[in-house]
């Protein structure tokens, strides 16, 4: 439990605490320490960032991160 899932509790808080982390993009579980992988560009509207828990991030090649692929003019 976090701290801030902590104080909504104690404080009777009836809006649902924040959520904290992201979902694993290879074993789909949801992890509170998310590392992000990989950077996919979307054609229009922001890009997205793909995260995995830290068992598996140790074994996923980390793709282009945004400005990675940029080249100075
Ligand atoms: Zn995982």
């Amino acid at each position: 439990m976090t701290p801030a899932r902590i104080v909504a509790a104690l404080l009777g808080s009836t809006h649902a605490p924040e959520l904290t982390g992201a979902m694993c993009s290879r074993c789909h579980h949801w992890t509170a320490a998310p590392v992000p992988v990989r950077y996919v560009e979307r054609v229009s509207g922001p890009g997205v960032t793909l995260y995995a828990c830290p068992s598996h991030a140790v074994a996923m090649i980390p793709g282009p991160m945004p400005g990675e692929l940029e080249r100075d003019a």
